[in-house]
């Protein structure tokens, strides 16, 4: 079946959700092509990693590069008031014995090129400055893509399954208007760098930090390589766009509220631009039509506050990859190929979610929470840490006491004709 441009699977999107599934199909013996619509390294947002990455990223041979690299490791996530009291940062290391509890904070330029790299190393064939356009579809099944390559040409691939890692472009859910919107989480972010701001000593040095602003808003403080700190604001949009839309004088403005962000800040330069990004929650209400199969943001995004994009993208780059292989093998590569697949990434990022509402609910503290339930906090600290595939009915059930826990949503699963 190897002809011209004929392959056993198309990605679209070469960020850490379509280079994870491009190299272990690569890795499997699959022909892959990868499109990438950008020349990388490109910028991109999302720098802090979860514990848990650890695992897709062994999966794909990259912790001896991970370790190698430049990115400050991070060990914990301290949370400051509103009034600049800093907590007792929680270490990964305590609940979690194992060296993933060493994560990192990372440069995406970088992070993203070194997976593209992997992914083209492990035998996928990338292109980047080739952007898809549009799905070939044959008897309702996707069977290929158009897309323009970087002399402005049409180019066409065809193979039985497309992978979706598109990321927040969402190109199959834009295109077939699968978009649902999360009915609570309505964030916008607006960041920038630092140099030379203030970072903790010693085993806190690459901590993230998360620090309140009123109304349940909240600061990210991420320390980068070479003394560069990412520092963003989230709250909603009626909040932070109250009296102006200029983006420096938004930042400026919460940055004056929380007192432990504007001391750390203080002594640093900012550099490069302020940046804004709204709308980000939301799921497709499909994971999976007939030839294709969605990961990463593509498929759902949640909310920035624990840090698990990056962590959920390769995840379902992987899970996905290896429903595709199978898929492969048994020739049937029909959409309830990937009901397992579904069923599995709606289960981790159900859980996701309703620690991110319990974090926005005004009422809720999670330290009465863990001295009413101390034997639930193993269940927390898994779920912080992106041990999500795991039962937390417990858990969820007994943090409903406090707040207002959701319903999951119904949508994500494969879309089955006739059903
Ligand atoms: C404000 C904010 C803060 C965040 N902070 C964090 C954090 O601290 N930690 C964390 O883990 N996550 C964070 N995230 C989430 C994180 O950025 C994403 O979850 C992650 O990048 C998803 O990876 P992906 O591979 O699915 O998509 P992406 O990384 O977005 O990659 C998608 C790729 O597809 C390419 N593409 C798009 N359309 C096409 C097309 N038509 N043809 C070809 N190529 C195409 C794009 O150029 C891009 O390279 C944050 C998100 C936001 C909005």
């Amino acid at each position: 079946m190897h002809g011209n441009n004929l392959y056993d699977a198309i990605v679209i999107g070469g960020g850490p959700a379509g280079s994870t599934a491009a190299t272990v199909l690569a890795s499997k013996g699959r022909r892959v092509v990868l499109l990438e619509k950008e020349k990388f390294p490109r910028y991109h947002i999302g720098e802090s990693l979860l514990p848990y990455t650890y695992f897709p990223l062994q999966r794909i041979g990259l912790i001896d590069r991970m370790k190698a690299s430049h990115f400050p490791k991070k060990f914990s996530v301290q949370f400051v008031s509103s009034d600049g009291r800093a907590s007792q940062p929680f270490y990964f290391f305590t609940p979690l014995k194992h060296e993933a509890a060493a994560t990192w904070q990372v440069l995406r330029s970088e992070f993203d090129q070194m997976l593209l790299d992997n992914a083209r190393a492990q035998g996928a064939e990338v292109r980047e400055e080739t952007m898809v356009r549009q799905m070939i579809q044959e008897n309702g099944a996707v069977t290929g893509v158009r897309a323009v390559g970087k002399n402005g040409e049409t180019l066409e691939f065809h193979a039985p399954i497309t992978i979706d890692a598109s990321g927040r472009d969402a190109f199959a859910v834009t295109r077939n208007g699968w978009k649902v919107r999360d009915p609570y989480l309505n964030k916008i972010a607006v960041w920038t760098y630092y140099q030379g701001a203030l970072r903790d000593p010693g085993v806190d040095e690459g901590a993230t930090t998360i620090a309140y602003l009123p109304h349940k808003g909240w600061f990210w403080y991420i320390p980068l390589p070479e003394d560069i700190v990412s520092v963003g604001a989230v709250a909603e949009k009626t909040y932070l766009y109250n009296g102006t839309r200029d983006l420096a004088s938004i930042f400026h403005h919460e940055v004056a509220i929380n007192v432990w962000v504007q001391q750390h800040l203080a002594p640093g330069r900012q550099t490069g631009p302020y940046r804004v990004t709204g709308e980000y929650s939301y799921r497709s209400r499909y994971c999976a039509a007939d030839g294709l199969v969605l990961i990463g943001d593509a498929f759902a995004f949640l909310d920035p506050v624990f840090s698990s994009g990056v962590f959920l993208a390769l995840r379902s780059g992987e899970l996905a990859a290896d429903a595709v292989d199978a898929a492969l093998t048994t020739g049937n590569v029909s959409a309830s190929q990937f009901s397992d697949y579904g069923a599995q990434m709606r289960k981790g990022i159900e859980a996701m979610r309703k620690l991110v509402y319990t974090f926005y609910d005004l009422e809720f503290s999670f330290r009465k929470f863990v001295d009413h339930y101390p034997h639930l906090h193993g269940d927390l600290t898994d779920c912080l840490m992106g041990n999500l595939f795991r039962d937390f009915d417990p858990l969820f059930e007994a943090v409903a006491k406090f707040a207002a826990v959701p319903e999951p949503l119904e949508h994500g699963s494969p879309l089955i004709e006739g059903r």
